[in-house]
């Protein structure tokens, strides 16, 4: 029923996480091994192409900056969610990756005097963010996938869609996937799993993020029975573009550019004094939420009111240099100039700071399966990203996983046994259920009315009641894509299926989400809530561990590592 294929090592994504897992696993083991790399779009079109304003690292300590108050803007951003050994090691790493980038190639803007230059960005401390212009993902994705091309034990299986992760004994078995250009199904085989799928951004209908962004590997590592980490936390970006929810980069903000209400006013110099427009998202995308509702934004005929972002005081010249993607989407999208005019924009759902669980080594509670980027939780971000570590999370994860995986790959004799049982039971759910013949209600409906409840319901701010009529209706949409059925039968590039699957895995992401976000009875990082504003640390300072059952998820909590700074308030 399925063409089998064997690997040793599979990466699960090729974004930046998945690309520097598989230098890295090749460089551990000499290119002897047997890499397998999937992606279920072309490899350039990982969504970490679209990253803009940078990557963060200590570059220059002898000008102040130092390890220390990377890791401390690191633990106050998270709201004291991160664990500190995990904040520790990223920030000694990523320097080393940023030169290593450069040794590689990747053309860093410079400074006047050749080095390599830095921009300032929300809640760091020091200009920290490391850019390519505001093209940083793009240059460094050119850079990884260039330095790959070197290894020719890496398969590329691009547009090929993953549909299970198979265990078998606690132990990685295989997957099942389908090659999206023929719809042969598959079973491809290895040793060992690096999960590097990116994050479910679109669980919201205003997000940032391409609608191949959903969740799928920490959806399919959930039922595989790995827990999910700390999903109700969620970011929203302060400056989405309206009505598309394109990003605007932090860079924006790094470069001077001043947030606005409509009666012209700098609105953030009665929330973060200090910090202003670098305060951290989590605080900045709740200071324009404020001002909106109470009546100082300007209203959008679809609901999206905003408040602007103003660039024009940067002049021509360094917009032109600096931010020449923002420009250009500005005027494409909005005829907006941003050296004339101001932007138009308002919160957007932008990064899930939760995910797979993993330790400090990025391996998960199953053997031979690691996960690092977006998919994965290390604990680095806690409960608020800062931005320009996410970009650095992938570097260092990748890293990380990929010489863990690499070495147990050479190590370890041979995959475990595949489970039969379970590849005839995917089949069966894709091949005869969901592309049965009965006439089936199509699933768009679904996954428009969901992205609409997670707007409503779990958005900047939430309460009880809101978050509960949200779940309510996760479960009654659950029920009705138990009866969804694919009318187009085509094996060749049939999105309508491919999109069905991605709705299951949005679903239980957002039950999950909606679930956890209910029991969590405090506001902490990107989790405002209005019935419970205050953080409590004698009851939540602790991570959730969401666990599949048949029956929905099932929630344990685990402590915090905290090894240096005890939490405090925290303002800006
Ligand atoms: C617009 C935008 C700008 C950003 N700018 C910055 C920034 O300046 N600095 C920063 O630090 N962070 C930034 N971020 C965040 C950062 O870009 C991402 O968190 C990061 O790039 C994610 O990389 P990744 O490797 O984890 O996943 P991705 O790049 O999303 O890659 C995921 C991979 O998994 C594959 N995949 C997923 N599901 C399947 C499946 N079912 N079958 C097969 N393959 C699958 C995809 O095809 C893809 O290859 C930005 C995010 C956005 C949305």
């Amino acid at each position: 029923m399925a063409d089998v294929f064997t690997h040793d090592l599979i990466i699960f994504g090729a974004g930046l996480a998945g690309l520097r897992a598989a230098i890295e696993a090749s460089r551990a083991a000499q290119g002897k091994l047997d890499i397998a790399v999937i992606s279920k779009n072309q490899l350039m079109r990982a969504h970490s192409v679209a990253a803009e304003g940078g990557t963060a690292a200590v570059m220059r300590p002898e000008d102040g900056d130092s390890a220390e108050l990377h890791a401390w803007d690191t633990v106050k951003g998270s709201d004291f969610l991160a664990d500190q050994d995990v904040v520790d090691l990223f920030v000694h790493t990523i320097p080393s990756e940023i030169l290593q980038l450069d040794h590689w190639g990747i053309p860093w803007t410079r400074r006047e005097d050749g080095r390599i230059a830095q921009r300032p960005f929300g809640g760091h401390s020091y200009p920290r963010a490391v850019l390519a212009q505001d093209k940083t993902g793009f240059f460094e994705m050119q850079t990884l996938y260039d330095t790959l091309l070197k290894y020719n034990t890496v398969k590329h299986y691009n547009e090929h869609f993953i549909t299970s992760i198979l265990v078998e004994n606690n132990t990685f078995a295989g997957l099942t996937v389908i090659d999206m250009t023929t719809g042969q199904f598959k079973v491809i085989r290895g040793k060992a799993l690096i999960i590097a799928s990116g994050g479910g951004g679109t669980l919201f209908g205003f997000t940032t993020y391409s609608q191949t962004v959903t969740g799928d590997g920490m959806a399919l590592a959930y039922r595989a029975g790995i827990p999910l980490e700390d999903m109700e936390f969620l970011q929203f970006h302060p400056t989405g573009l309206v009505p598309s929810g394109i990003l605007i980069t932090e860079a924006c903000r790094g470069e001077g550019g001043y947030l606005i209400n409509s009666k012209g006013d700098r609105f953030m110099n009665k929330y973060a004094p200090s910090k202003l427009e670098l305060a951290p998202r989590d605080l900045i995308s709740r200071s324009e939420m404020t001002e909106i509702e109470e009546g100082r934004g300007v209203k959008e005929p679809n609901g999206l009111d905003y408040i602007y972002l103003d660039l024009r005081h940067l002049g021509a010249k360094k917009i032109n240099e600096h931010l020449p993607l923002i420009r250009e989407v500005c005027i494409e999208f909005n005829d907006v100039d941003p050296i004339k005019e101001p932007i138009p924009c308002r919160p957007v759902a932008h990064y899930s700071m939760g995910g797979i669980e993993t330790n400090i080594k990025g391996a998960t509670r199953v053997k031979g399966i690691w996960a690092a980027g977006e998919a994965a939780c290390v604990s680095l971000h806690g409960a608020n990203r800062l931005g320009a570590n996410s970009t650095a999370e992938c570097l260092v994860w990748g890293k990380i996983a990929g010489g863990e995986a690499g070495s147990y790959c050479s190590e370890a004799k041979q995959a475990a046994p595949m489970p039969e049982a379970r590849v005839n039971a995917e089949h069966k759910r894709i091949f005869e259920d969901l592309l049965s013949t009965h006439p089936p209600p199509p699933p768009y409906d679904i996954r428009r009315e969901l992205r609409t409840c997670m707007d409503v319901n779990a958005g900047v701010f939430r309460t009880g009641q809101e978050l509960s009529r949200g779940l309510e209706k996760i479960q009654s949409l659950r029920k009705r894509y138990a009866n969804i059925s694919i009318e187009d039968k085509s094996t060749v590039y049939n999105t309508n299926l491919y999109h069905a699957l991605e709705i299951a895995n949005l679903l239980d992401l957002a039950e999950i989400t909606v679930t956890g976000a209910l029991a969590r009875t405090e506001s902490r990082g990107g989790h405002a809530r209005r019935d419970y504003p205050t953080r409590d640390d004698v009851n939540w300072l602790k991570h959730t561990l969401a666990f599949f059952t048949e029956q929905g998820p099932k929630f344990d909590y685990k402590p915090v590592s905290i090894t240096t700074w005890k939490p405090e308030e925290r303002k800006y």
